[in-house]
């Protein structure tokens, strides 16, 4: 029995104030719901922080991203030392955001490549943190324009094998996927429901022909993208959706919570 976890990702939005602020009024809630795993990913600067307030509860913070090497000259970087030093438990990587797929178009070139992520750099992020017992969750997901082509199965499959590339079933106990369609984040334009099911059991599948019914049994499939109070529910109570990974929603205390309690 898989148990369920619903992730927030706060990106690049509240002072620490403010941070403290949202995890005080979520505390207030998230303790009623023990039975579902939380997780809270606020900026860098807010991690320790929002850990101490945290911490008379099961709820866990974790990082939004992460370099792969432990240190070195690679200005404006964390390294996954540093993420387990101020309590990060887990790690969102390939992020449509950090892939600097989303928007493409929207944000000059120079921006892009700042924060082109690959394949490639995903499963070298995936091994550091896997290799400092830091579970990762994969991003994966289509653009509308490559759902629009018939493209969304063959574009998850090759993003999971490109990310998941030379690790071995015994390194994935912990491994957490999220189905993030890029055109439903921060749009308000949800996946329809079956359609989530489909793509988070198509995951499901893939993950167990490549590494064995351990993994695809026991990994975490969630789904990303404009998840709010009201929809949660019906999305989180299908079989392989393992709960969320919450933007925008996760801001507002008493929205977060209500979505948790969702699960
Ligand atoms: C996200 O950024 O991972 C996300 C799912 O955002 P939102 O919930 O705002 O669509």
């Amino acid at each position: 029995m898989r148990r369920k976890l619903v992730a927030g990702n706060w990106k690049m939005n509240l002072t620490m104030a403010q941070a403290i602020a949202v995890a005080e009024g979520f505390l207030r809630f998230v303790k009623a719901r023990e039975s579902v795993d939380v997780l809270i990913c606020p900026s860098f600067l807010c991690i320790n922080k929002v850990r101490e307030v945290l911490k008379s509860s099961h709820a866990e913070v974790g990082a939004q991203d992460v370099f792969w090497l432990d240190n070195g000259a690679f200005t404006g970087s964390v390294s996954p030392t540093m993420l387990k030093d101020v309590g990060a438990r887990m790690c969102i990587v390939g992020h449509s955001e950090t892939r600097g797929r989303f928007g493409k178009l929207d944000v000059p070139p120079s921006t892009v490549g700042y924060f082109a992520e690959t394949d490639e750099t995903v499963n070298l992020k995936i091994k550091a943190l896997l290799y400092h017992s830091i579970p990762p969750i994969l991003c994966v997901g289509e653009t509308l324009t490559e759902r629009e082509a018939n493209a969304t199965d063959t574009i998850i499959r090759a993003q999971l094998d490109g990310a998941l590339q030379d690790l071995d079933a015994s390194e994935l106990p912990s491994l957490v996927v999220a189905y993030e369609p890029v055109w439903a984040i921060g749009t308000g334009q949800v996946c329809e429901t079956p359609e989530a099911e489909r793509i988070c059991g198509m995951i499901r599948q893939h993950l167990t022909q490549k590494f064995g019914e351990e993994v695809g049994d026991h990994g975490r499939v969630l789904y990303g993208g404009s998840v709010k109070a009201s929809n949660a529910q019906e999305l989180f109570s299908q079989p392989n959706i393992d709960g969320g990974l919450v933007g925008g929603a996760s801001l507002n205390a008493e929205e977060f919570s209500r979505i948790v309690m969702s699960a």
